[in-house]
């Protein structure tokens, strides 16, 4: 309706059929069709840099979706998936079948993977990854004779995807609010979010205490018998890009041994050099009996996901299944052949430019610079980040750490400020935080100039408050 919608008058054909066909995820799908939220369509990306149909630029400081970790326009891996096309799109990998593609990228994920991993579960989706991650944990302790420890714990802050069970784990409300989405046998405990402890006084160390406290006590709770596992980042992302406090792994991992619950850490972010090192469980010194990962297998040049499972819960597999039989868990696109290229692509490329190193030192010269920039900022209550992966997150009185009235939408301005200078950096969805994780191949140069357009997007928005 023209009238409802001036701004559909003016609309290239391209547009008007994206507003009338694409159901996009995360938007105001109203606004949407309607014209009110701009329409973008991406055309091509070379390193760290996309641009649009309309020829507008971006230093995308957020890396896609913190996926794209080998930058974009990679020829190598677009000539693995071209190759692999022509050879051979498509096969299953059910009752013993693969390709070598998808056997050589099992092999090199072990190989990069903490001590003690055992085989790989491949997927589409980090979503996916999780699903099948709780069913395998279901599955081990029904083998086991425990029916009923099945409670997952996940917490607060967390994501861990979008699906039925997934998006339950995910602890925003953003993802919970109107699905009905079921919260048995799904528990949350503390988010591991130092800046927004309750007792300012609190240090680091006592605030890591207190989550393992609270965890403790949350299990005695439910019983030990029927917790079955615990689910977290290394380093928390959507939920605000937040490194673990002080002494965070080592008192919770202490707990979950206590009382024989496994431990999934959710790497679809971490994993393959986001913090600095391989792995978050690697940087951390945390012992997982499970990882999820997905973005950074194949820096998202085709989609691919896995599980990697560790000996622990491998060996009772393996005894169950005399028992019971083939494990009745699958996907058409179990290890697709054209993602496990991407991956061994993806993965050669990573060792090669040896992009680890790279987020551990570009990395730390980024966090440096946002510290030195943004420290004493007035409205800026909180600079933090590890390796890649940064934020800053925006506060109406530092002293007090008052935060903004969430309708003023702060962060999203920031975020808007950015892009209008050509920076992609991501206001987080909950809390007024913008955050940032740019491709590991990211150069000095490129970090300044992240740093410099953030410094004048947030002058400019802190002035107009
Ligand atoms: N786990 C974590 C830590 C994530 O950040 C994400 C996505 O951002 C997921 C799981 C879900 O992955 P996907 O969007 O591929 O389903």
């Amino acid at each position: 309706d023209p009238a409802r919608a001036p701004e559909r008058a003016n609309m290239s054909e391209l547009e008007r059929n994206d507003r009338d066909s694409f159901f996009h995820p995360s938007t105001h799908v109203a606004q949407f069709s309607r014209g009110e939220v701009p329409q973008r369509v991406i055309e091509t990306g070379k390193g760290v840099y996309i641009t649009d149909t309309e020829g507008k630029k971006s230093l995308d400081g957020f890396a896609g979706l913190y996926c794209v970790n080998v930058g974009y326009g990679r020829q190598e891996i677009a000539e693995a998936i071209a190759e692999q096309a022509r050879k051979l799109a498509y096969y299953h990998a059910y009752v013993g079948h693969g390709t070598e593609a998808s056997i050589n990228l099992a092999k090199m994920i072990i190989d990069r993977a903490p001590e003690g991993m055992a085989r790989v579960y491949f997927g589409l989706s980090g979503s996916d990854a999780n699903e099948t991650n709780i069913k395998l944990i279901w599955y081990y302790n029904n083998i086991l004779g425990r029916p009923r420890k099945k409670k997952i714990i996940s917490r607060w802050r967390g994501y861990h995807g979008s699906g039925v069970m997934t998006g339950s784990l995910t602890g925003l409300e953003l993802y919970h609010q109107t699905f009905d989405l079921p919260r048995t046998p799904i528990l949350h405990t503390d988010a591991p979010y130092y800046f927004h402890r309750q007792d300012l006084s609190q240090s680091e160390a006592e605030f890591s205490q207190q989550c393992a406290d609270n965890l403790e006590a949350l299990i005695l709770r439910e019983g030990p018998d029927s917790v079955a596992a615990f689910i977290g980042e290394p380093a928390l992302g959507t939920g605000g890009i937040v490194p673990p406090p002080a002494g965070y792994w080592e008192k919770i991992q202490a707990v979950l041994k206590k009382y024989d619950v496994l431990l999934v850490a959710d790497e679809v972010v971490t994993g393959f050099g986001r913090l600095g090192s391989m792995f978050g469980a690697l940087h951390y010194d945390i012992k997982p009996d499970l990882i999820t990962i997905a973005k950074g297998l194949t820096s998202a040049y085709a989609p691919l996901s896995g599980v990697i499972v560790g000996d622990r819960v491998w060996n009772v597999l393996e005894q169950g299944s005399d028992r019971l039989g083939a494990m009745g868990h699958g996907w058409t696109y179990s290890a697709h052949p054209i993602g496990a290229a991407a991956g061994v692509a993806n993965l050669k490329l990573v060792d090669e430019l040896d992009l680890v190193t790279n987020a551990r030192e570009t990395g730390a010269y980024f966090n440096r610079s946002l510290k030195d920039t943004f420290a004493d900022h007035d409205i800026v209550g909180d600079v933090r980040g590890e390796g890649l992966m940064a934020a800053l997150e925006f506060v109406a009185d530092r002293d007090s750490r008052t935060f903004f009235d969430p309708a003023k939408k702060v962060g999203a301005q920031i975020s808007a400020a950015c892009l209008e200078r050509g920076l992609i950096a991501r206001a987080m969805p909950e809390g007024d935080i913008l955050g940032f994780a740019p491709p590991l191949c990211l150069t000095r140069e490129e970090a300044d100039t992240i740093v410099a357009i953030t410094k004048a997007a947030v002058d400019t928005v802190a002035a107009s408050l």
